[in-house]
């Protein structure tokens, strides 16, 4: 088979971090080739549904419950899906993976140009040396091969490109950054950031930190409130890869990108010991073909890359390419989510807000940050908002006739509600691996998960619960209900670490700068690379390590090292 254009670079996938990895790349003057398995999504141009309204959608935004069923049955447990976002999410009975029955993982996934870019709801916080230094603090899995010194100067770059709308608070655990200025807290909010302050001398309440724009940046404009971002942002308030940093990577005129390109492996040259290039397959005609390059970066998503990786196996590499360490496919992580609690706050019913704030509260770690003071290791951030419902929630609530509908013209309750994201331990037994039997309609084994919450986030479930609600309750809130979803491994959609780092390749895949211990010009770069999981969400970290993993890779290609 010919091997077709000997490029600079190959990166795989184009959600954020392959987006960040065409952008450094290109701009530092290398010749790259970005392959997504998904098709060509056109900024602005293929957001079919961002502001149509309910009554135009076939049913009516709420969707076909049976094709829901049917094909989109993981998918659809995402708070995010739904008819007028479909489209962005992966059919499940086209995508397959494997699970023991009684081991469920949801893999929530977005097979585009942008991926998840698209979808994600733009959180974005630095971890600290807390969570940097926690494993080797423990005596838990390998310790980081960085601290947040390292990384910061890369948080900073990244901040100011994506730009991040928030709050500096000079916590320890929870860094600042290159912040635009912050969105408003609602009067709810305040007052209950008031209370919290007040009462509990271990906590406070910042607003969100967003990488959704709060002024205009670069030709994108800032944020005008509208509210559906899952649907794609055509002014590009919010980062994306389509809104940001593709473009960028376009303009040098250095990048091609080719859609529908499934890759199948990393090629590699045994008797140079290098990643020679990548196996396509092409998503429609099922055609396979070979793309050579000098550098291979995988930014297929956590568990895409390991696919990659687990089914790139060679005679050397028997369980998996740059595997010689064995922990590839181990140590999965995502964090603990939906446990939380909820209640109402009178007092208030005269007020309301204007727009619809893509953004919500954040109340930063406060457990075992300076002593033990649970009975569990780490701890969780709690994410949230104060709304009033509107009409919509008649859909929701018995009732009839005209007195009923003239009700909902009038806004429901105050509503406050604080949901954990807690810690997720590395553990060896959280494990993927290629399936021995099934493989998925272009002959790629399938993925088989197979993942369990450990006892210590349990325990953190527990506790968040069990706190938001004496939270809720002590400032103020009525009717407040505590609840623990006990959602599967996966839907905090936080998935990462099966490709860790560290300073031992008998121990990790990655050295500090994501590149293979094995196979020097092989590059990792998406979660798949975190030693442990914090509780903070993690794109924002992806991207910084993307980013020095670009720089390290080029000045490397520089000296002749690679
Ligand atoms: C609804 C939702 C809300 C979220 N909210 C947040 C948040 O607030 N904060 C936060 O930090 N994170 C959030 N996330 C998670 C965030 O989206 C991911 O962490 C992030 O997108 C990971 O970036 P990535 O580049 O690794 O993967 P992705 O963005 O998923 O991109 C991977 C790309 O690789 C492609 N690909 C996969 N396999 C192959 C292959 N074999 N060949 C070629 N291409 C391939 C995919 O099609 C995809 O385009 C959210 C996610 C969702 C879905
Ligand atoms: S709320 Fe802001 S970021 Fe979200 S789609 Fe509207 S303009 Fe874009």
């Amino acid at each position: 088979m010919a091997i077709k254009n000997d490029y600079d670079a190959i990166v795989v996938g184009s959600g954020i971090t392959g987006g960040w990895a065409a952008k450094e790349l290109t701009e530092k003057g290398l010749k790259v080739l970005l392959l997504e398995r998904g098709p060509n999504l056109r900024h602005g141009v293929d957001y079919k549904t961002e502001h149509k309204p309910p009554w135009e959608f076939a049913y009516r935004d709420q969707g076909d419950r049976k094709q829901y069923r049917d094909e989109y049955q993981i998918q659809s447990q995402c708070y995010a899906f739904g008819e007028a976002t479909k489209n962005f999410f992966v059919n499940d009975k086209q995508n397959p993976y494997t699970h023991d029955p009684d081991k469920p993982y949801s893999w929530i996934r977005g097979y585009q140009l942008g991926g998840r870019s698209l979808m994600w709801a733009r959180q974005s916080y630095r971890l600290s040396n807390l969570d940097f230094e926690a494993n080797a603090h423990d005596g838990i899995a390998i310790d980081w091969p960085v601290r947040y010194e390292e990384i910061a100067p890369w948080y900073d770059y990244v901040e100011e490109f994506i730009g991040v709308s928030g709050q500096a608070e000079g916590l320890p655990q929870l860094p600042d950054g290159i912040f635009q200025p912050p969105m408003e807290m609602n009067c709810v909010e305040l007052v209950l950031k008031e209370r919290i302050e007040k009462k509990y001398s271990d906590r406070m309440m910042t607003i969100g930190r967003a990488a959704v724009l709060t002024q205009p940046k670069a030709g994108r404009a800032a944020c005008h409130y509208c509210g559906p971002c899952e649907r794609g942002c055509s002014t590009g308030s919010y980062f994306s890869s389509l809104s940001a940093t593709l473009p960028v990577a376009l303009a040098t005129k250095n990048l091609t990108i080719r859609p529908d390109s499934i890759v199948h492996s990393v090629i590699y040259n045994e008797s140079k010991d290098r990643a020679s290039g990548v196996r396509v397959i092409d998503a429609n005609t099922h055609d396979v073909q070979e793309f050579s390059a000098k550098i291979v970066f995988l930014c297929a998503s956590t568990l895409g890359t390991t696919q990659i990786l687990l089914n790139s196996s060679t005679p050397r590499y028997s369980n998996g390419l740059a595997n010689s360490s064995g922990v590839l496919g181990h140590y999965l992580m995502d964090h603990t989510y939906e446990s939380g609690a909820s209640g109402t706050f009178p007092g208030f019913e005269d007020k309301y807000y204007s727009g619809r704030r893509p953004n919500g509260i954040y109340i930063p770690r406060f457990q075992n940050i300076t002593h033990k003071n649970s009975n569990y290791l780490r701890g969780y951030g709690f994410q949230g908002s104060a709304q009033r419902p509107g009409w919509r929630r008649g859909v929701d609530i018995p009732g009839f006739g005209a007195e009923f509908k003239h009700a909902l013209r009038e806004p429901g309750p105050w509503r406050m509600g604080l949901d954990g994201f807690g810690e997720c331990l590395p553990r060896k037994e959280n494990h993927v691996k290629l399936d021995s039997q099934k493989v998925d309609a272009w002959g790629i084994p399938l993925l088989k998960i197979n993942a369990t919450w450990s006892e210590n986030e349990r325990q953190i479930e527990k506790d968040a619960s069990i706190t938001a609600a004496e939270m809720l309750e002590n400032c103020g809130a009525k009717d407040v209900v505590p609840y623990i979803n006990d959602t599967p491994p996966g839907l905090c959609i936080h998935e990462m670490g099966t490709a860790r780092m560290g300073n031992n390749p008998k121990t990790s895949v990655l050295n500090k700068y994501n590149q293979c211990h094995d196979v020097s010009n092989l590059f990792v770069t998406d979660g798949s690379f975190m030693t442990s999981s914090a509780c903070q969400n993690p794109s924002l970290t992806y991207m910084a390590f993307t980013a020095r993993a670009c720089n390290y890779a080029v000045g490397e290609m520089k000296k002749g090292n690679l």
